[in-house]
């Protein structure tokens, strides 16, 4: 057993993050190729926020400016007060941890997460006491004499964790950390990270195209489209009030509808359909043909299309075109007449989902406050 392996353990204290600001931030590769355009945001000390967005969106690019792998073409980068537009990588104190864990293959686990610290000078007992407490916080305790090889994938992924948070960073950068993990490994982890974020304090900035990921761990999220950030929320607003199609789309399943030709009636927009089909909306600030999403489990899906539905609900006719189960809920896509298609997701127990198959012949309702409008129609 090494030395390490046999030292007390010790529960981390909490410290804190630094905030960090991006100021109107710029990044071009050469002529036409804009890689992150004027990105202006605070991520608050303490905060857990992730940059969300599709591949090639700018999020690594932004968080590699964090960590001074990336020079901004334009605009500053903020650590707490103190401007590090161009200051070394080493002179950071921020920690960068990605999916590759790049551990040295011949060093203990112990080792590993000492190296930098001894690269540093540090004496040797403020050494031991602080691999200790970061092997204690990723629960390494007992792994310590390992190779990397002898490591599961988790593993190695909390040793590549207790190496960065052993240099106690004022931000924690951490680039698609568990995208080479399976399903079942990355839940675990997810909580695992969580959990890190409370106990330590610092800060963390995240980068996911898994929309999922960021919604389970964040406090706030940015999502990105091609190198802009499109909104800046917490994950329930984002979810719920997505302020673009984009959007819509990139959070959850996007269930998109055109209001035609409203009428004001009280505190909703009305657009009549015929047949009985409405959408009822809340009135927005907006004018003329509108955006609208509604989200896949406010939907109510009556077996018949003669069922009553309440006066202010949105209501439309439609035909069964697909039905998926995928355990406890069940995603039921529908045709509307209008061309237009929803999903909606059932609780699979629903006895009401026994009662169709694809092309039966539904109903939809949902309550009018269920009606998000995005904004007017955008020109083709
Ligand atoms: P992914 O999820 O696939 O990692 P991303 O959102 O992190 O994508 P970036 O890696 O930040 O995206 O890349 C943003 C854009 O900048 C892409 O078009 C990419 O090809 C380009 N890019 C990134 N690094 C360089 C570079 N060193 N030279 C030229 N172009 C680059």
């Amino acid at each position: 057993m090494s030395e390490l392996a046999t030292l007390p353990t010790a529960t981390p204290s909490a410290r804190s993050g630094s905030s960090i600001t991006f100021d109107n931030v710029s990044k071009s590769y050469g002529e036409g190729l804009h890689a992150v355009e004027h990105v202006d945001f605070k991520v608050e000390a303490g905060e857990f926020f992730s940059l969300l967005g599709p591949s090639g969106c700018g999020k690594t690019t932004t968080l590699r400016m964090v960590a001074g792998f990336e020079r901004p073409s334009a605009g500053r980068v903020l650590l707490g007060d103190e401007d590090i537009t161009t200051t070394k990588p080493a002179r950071r104190p921020v920690n960068l941890v990605f999916q590759d864990y790049a551990l040295f293959p011949h060093m203990t686990v112990g080792d590993n997460v000492a190296f930098g610290l001894k690269v540093k000078g540090l004496a040797r007992r403020e050494v031991s006491e602080r691999v200790t407490d970061a092997l204690t916080s990723m629960r390494l305790t007992a792994l310590a004499d390992r190779r990397p090889a002898q490591l599961s994938g988790g593993q190695r992924q909390r040793v590549a964790l207790a190496r960065a948070l052993v240099n106690r960073p004022k931000a924690l950068l951490l680039d698609e950390p568990l995208g080479a993990l399976d399903l079942k490994l990355r839940r675990e982890m997810q909580l695992e990270l969580g959990r890190l974020h409370r106990s330590t304090g610092t800060t963390f900035l995240y980068v996911t195209h898994d929309q999922e990921e960021a919604l389970t761990l964040s406090d706030r999220i940015a999502v990105m489209n091609q190198g802009r950030i499109d909104q800046l929320a917490d994950p329930r607003s984002l979810y719920e009030r997505p302020s673009s199609v984009f959007v819509a789309g990139f959070i959850g399943t996007s269930n998109l509808l055109v209001l035609q030709q409203p009428q004001r009636v009280g505190e909703y927009h009305v657009s009549v359909l015929g047949d009985g089909d409405r959408l009822v909306a809340p009135t927005s600030v907006h004018q003329g043909q509108l955006q609208v999403t509604v989200r896949p489990e406010r939907i109510y899906l009556h077996p018949t299309e003669d069922a009553a539905v309440a006066e202010h609900h949105s209501t439309v006719r439609g035909v069964v075109a697909e039905i998926v189960y995928v355990g406890s809920t069940t995603h039921v896509t529908v045709d509307l007449p209008t061309g237009e298609h929803l999903e909606v997701h059932e609780l699979s127990n629903d006895s009401d989902l026994k009662a169709i198959t694809r092309g039966s012949k539904v109903r939809l309702s949902w309550g009018p406050d269920c009606t998000h409008v995005i904004g007017p129609v955008a020109a083709p």
